[in-house]
């Protein structure tokens, strides 16, 4: 049984100060402690040092950034390194989120170069994919995110991807207040796993965990975990006061599949 995962995407939101006082507050929310999911939050990057600073040890909510570079260091003006993040106490990043690729230019190809360098240095990436409203509405989303998965993966092993996460996000459903209906997720998500079947294997395929992303809050939340194939939830808006955070994770704790 896969492990539920909620993650918080603060986008461009939280400085250090605000990251501080996030942890401050939600300590006073016991929150997670029998640690039966995993948490994350993702800040920015410059409150990421405020973040592992602030988080008490025994917290079980995790840090990791919301972007990353392939390269080591050297001249990439503006990038980050994984083991920089690493120094900060980061253990995900996501990669590929749907803002990076239309607000950016972010391509399938230059995700794939930073999918395979998170997954050799051991720094988990969360993979994001999802169609636009027009793809939806003309029924090619089942086409987009095949493709999507299968560039962003090339070159990789079964092996290589076993801790890889995914988010499936709906590009039409992100900061839109509009959600996938549990249906759409999880039609979604069972077919993103078939994918990986034919990608990698079916062993493999079990293990790789599918959050939903777009629009989640804590009056959907449980309706969008408590089905089969959805294995967390990606959060953007409702992640960033730490009651709505903590309730989130405290939904997840309780579902039962
Ligand atoms: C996101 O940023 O990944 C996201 C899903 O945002 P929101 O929850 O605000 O729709």
């Amino acid at each position: 049984m896969r492990k539920l995962f909620i993650a918080g995407n603060w986008k461009m939101n939280m400085g250090p100060k605000e990251t501080s006082n996030f942890f401050k507050e939600i300590t006073q929310l016991n929150v997670n402690s029998a640690g039966k999911v995993d948490a994350a939050v993702c800040p920015p990057h410059i409150s990421l040092l405020a973040a592992s600073g602030n988080k008490p040890k025994n917290l079980n909510v995790s840090i990791g950034s919301q972007n990353v570079y392939y390269e080591e260091n050297g001249a990439f003006t503006g990038e980050v390194s994984i083991s920089m993040l690493k120094e900060v106490g980061c253990e995900y990043a996501i990669v590929g989120h749907s803002e990076r690729r239309q607000l950016f230019g972010e391509s399938d190809a230059f995700i794939n170069r930073k999918v395979i360098k998170c997954l050799a240095e051991k720094l988990t990436p969360i993979l994001c994919v999802g169609e636009l409203l027009d793809e939806r509405k003309s029924g090619t989303h089942f086409d987009v995110v095949k493709l999507q998965i299968s560039d962003d993966l090339k070159g990789l092993t079964a092996a290589q991807v076993s801790n890889l996460v995914i988010a499936y996000e709906p590009v039409w459903a992100i900061g839109t207040g509009e959600t996938a209906s549990p249906e759409q997720a999880q039609e979604m998500h069972a077919f993103i796993r078939k994918e990986l079947v034919g990608l990698f294997n079916n062993d493999v395929a079990k293990k790789i965990r599918i959050l939903y992303g777009g629009s989640m809050k804590p009056s959907n939340a449980q309706e969008l975990l408590k089905n089969e194939d959805v294995d967390g939830g990606l959060i953007g808006g409702a992640s960033l006061k730490p009651d709505s955070f903590a309730e989130l994770v405290n939904i997840a704790e309780g579902v039962v599949k």
